[in-house]
């Protein structure tokens, strides 16, 4: 699989939070308030950046016919603005409404909206999985839900990214079952308990240490205690049993070198 250049698809398909493509991203939010802003009081606003946007999402793997329906523009506005109108030899324009700038900045890449085929940071769906096994659902389990055989379950909870398809029948998965008793699915106890140990044993954060908001963003972390990252923390694992996260032991670090100078 090619990499992609760091920048705006970078950032939103691979999770990737570099200093390049976190700057893409700031710059196309700044972008996109000024632009709606402006448009309040003028008639018509710049067209680049929302150009510029639009291609952004042509190379996340977004449609024409997508981008059109999600942004309700009409497409004819859409190919007018990337192309001019190549009928009458008119170029692309240099300035467009400010409601379909607003509109078309409005539209981002999301594993709702993108094509299934296309590849996307595997962050969320491995969390997912993950925390499913620590709740008790054995990875066997899992695979055959998601017609997937052990073998290629295993790997793909190893992949740095996973395809969009894969990524949506996960989350189906998750919701249907992260507050679901397997006892009550027919899942045995022993099965049950080698699920659960081996997830402790492997570090897998359960369902509760994570954020639906933030599940997705390869940079976030789980918070095991309520206090992870804070001095507090490595005393909240030992309460819970629960080895202590990296997080932690870099609080409990900077806390203990703070100490030793002070
Ligand atoms: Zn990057
Ligand atoms: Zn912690």
């Amino acid at each position: 699989m090619a990499d992609r250049p760091h920048g705006y698809a970078r950032y939103k398909l691979d999770g990737c939070r570099c200093y390049t493509c976190g700057w893409a991203v700031a710059t196309y939010r700044d972008q996109r308030e000024q632009l709606v802003r402006r448009g309040q009081w003028q008639p018509f606003v710049d067209a680049a950046p929302v150009r510029a946007h639009v291609a952004e999402l042509k190379a996340c793997g977004l449609g024409e016919r997508t981008i059109a329906a999600l942004a309700r523009v009409d497409r004819k506005r859409i190919r007018e603005l990337l192309h001019g109108r190549t009928e009458r030899g008119t170029p692309p324009p240099t300035r467009i409404r400010p409601a379909t700038a607003a509109a078309l900045l409005a539209v981002e890449p999301t594993p709702e909206n993108l094509p299934p085929a296309a590849h996307i940071a595997s962050a969320g769906t491995v969390r997912r999985l993950r925390a499913l096994v620590a709740a008790g659902w054995p990875q066997a389990h899992l695979a055959s839900r998601l017609d997937m055989t052990p073998g290629n379950f295993g790997a793909a909870l190893k992949r740095d990214r996973v395809t969009v398809r894969t990524a949506r029948a996960v989350r189906v998965l998750y919701d249907e079952l992260w507050n679901t008793d397997p006892l009550a699915e027919g899942v045995t106890l022993q099965a049950v308990t080698r699920a659960r140990n081996h997830a402790r044993t492997s570090g897998w954060a359960p369902v509760g240490a994570w954020d639906d908001e933030t599940m997705d963003d390869p940079a976030s972390a789980p918070d095991w205690t309520g206090v992870c990252g804070t001095p507090a923390g490595d005393y909240a694992h030992r309460r819970l049993g629960t080895p202590v996260c990296p997080r932690c032991k870099a609080a409990r670090n900077s806390h203990r070198i703070e100490q030793r100078a002070a």
